[in-house]
């Protein structure tokens, strides 16, 4: 099939939600392959942040086939040698301390977060709403949907799920002046990734951190985008001095495998109890080997620290372009987790990069967004460069 026939088949059969750009065959390392016209792009998009190892990265795909072969998936109702070891893992590279419920994607994860604070709210005080930040993105589901607060996706979705408040990010006032006696949890990215590509302030991380101590209620952070190596850090809630009480995780979890996990401290550990929440394929076999293999990569290789160290190499380049040109704004963000602001619309740049073989995201209403996988290369990432560099002449130029 070619692009043209792929496209006739999703126009007929796809429910409308997305307008892709291309077709892709197939996908390596950072590199992604044009479905007919072989041609070869780097992938600054990682598939959305979900393969922050890398593309078919061999210790992963190894892993996943192996899984397969042996025990796929045989529900919660039995136990497999496989889940537990996964939790443990996620335990100790938080430091949290505390327990893991896994299900299938970052809403899921944070619906489960939402319930969880709700179920320990209802027992200690009577108490439900959950602040969230404005320009914050938490999901697609019903109340996902309600906690991320921005209109465009909630319009049309009325009457939405009641217990969401919310508030400025980087502005602690604006969160105390969000708080009631009603309120249980605060949740919020320690970068916005949607919204904008937006590092939190160590002062705003400290002061929530102070705010739930003070009131008692639940620090939630979704880790969805910003975790699994892609600050420079396990979790970006760890590039600040503070620690939540429960995080999400989901995206690059297993490496392209859809997963989503909900990591609680001691204190949380246990206020789901038998029955009080589920999910049939959650932490099945096949997920968490493929999740093992990916933190296993992210350790052997080092990508922690080649995130932090790349990321100084792009957001110099960036700076360069800043530099270059009026049109860009701002450069910003944490490790390979870069924002580029443009004066304008973010997407004629994306559009423009597509074009020199250099695949990058919108984010928020004016901003560039650079998430490679971990393990590109310093030459690959220079290269990439380089195009983007020629394609913003092309744009920008004199
Ligand atoms: C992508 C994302 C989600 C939603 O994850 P899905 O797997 O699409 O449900 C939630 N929170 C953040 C921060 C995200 O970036």
């Amino acid at each position: 099939m070619n692009t043209e026939e792929v496209k006739a088949l999703y126009d007929k059969y796809l429910m409308p939600t997305y307008s892709p750009a291309m077709a892709i065959k197939k996908a390596k390392g950072s590199r992604v392959y044009d479905l007919d016209k072989s041609i070869q792009y780097y992938d600054m998009t990682s598939g959305i942040g979900c393969h922050n190892a890398g593309h078919c990265t061999e210790g992963v795909v190894a892993a996943i086939a192996e899984q397969a072969a042996k025990l796929g998936h045989c529900s919660n109702l039995f136990m497999n040698d496989v889940t537990p070891r996964l939790a443990k893992k996620l335990v100790e590279i938080s430091g949290l301390g505390g327990k893991v419920f896994f299900c299938n994607s970052g809403a899921e994860a944070n619906e489960a977060a939402i319930k969880l604070a709700r179920k320990w709210g209802a027992a200690n005080g009577g108490r439900y709403e959950i602040v969230t930040m404005r320009n914050g993105f938490h999901g697609r589901t019903l109340a996902t949907v309600a906690a991320t607060g921005q209109s465009w996706c909630q319009e049309g979705y009325e009457p939405l799920p009641v217990g969401f408040n919310y508030a400025d990010f980087n502005d602690l006032e604006s969160v105390k002046a969000a708080i009631s006696d009603q309120t249980v949890a605060i949740m919020l990215e320690a970068v916005q990734g949607e919204g904008g590509v937006t590092p939190a302030t160590e002062e705003f991380m400290a002061g929530v951190r102070a705010l739930c101590d003070e009131r008692n209620l639940v620090m939630i952070c979704d880790e969805v985008q910003c975790g699994m190596g892609r600050t420079g850090k396990w979790w970006g809630w760890q590039n600040y001095s503070v620690k939540p009480d429960l995080f999400t995780s989901a995206k690059s979890l297993a490496d392209g495998v859809p997963m989503g996990a909900l990591v609680s401290n001691a204190k949380f550990a246990d206020v789901f109890t038998p029955g009080s929440h589920a999910s049939t394929f959650g932490g099945n076999p096949l997920a968490c080997a493929a999740a093992l293999a990916t933190i296993k990569i992210i350790e052997d290789e080092k990508l922690l620290d080649a995130a932090a160290k790349k990321g100084e190499l792009l957001k110099a380049a960036l700076q360069s372009f800043a530099e270059k040109y009026d049109k860009v704004l701002d450069v910003r963000g944490l490790g390979l987790m870069l924002g580029m602001v443009v004066d304008g619309d973010p997407k004629a740049v994306v559009d423009q990069f597509r074009a020199f073989n250099v695949l990058a995201l919108t984010a928020g209403g004016n901003v560039v967004r650079f998430l490679p996988t971990l393990s590109m290369t310093e030459d690959h990432l220079e290269e990439a460069v380089d195009m983007m560099s020629e394609a913003l002449d092309e744009l920008w130029g004199e």
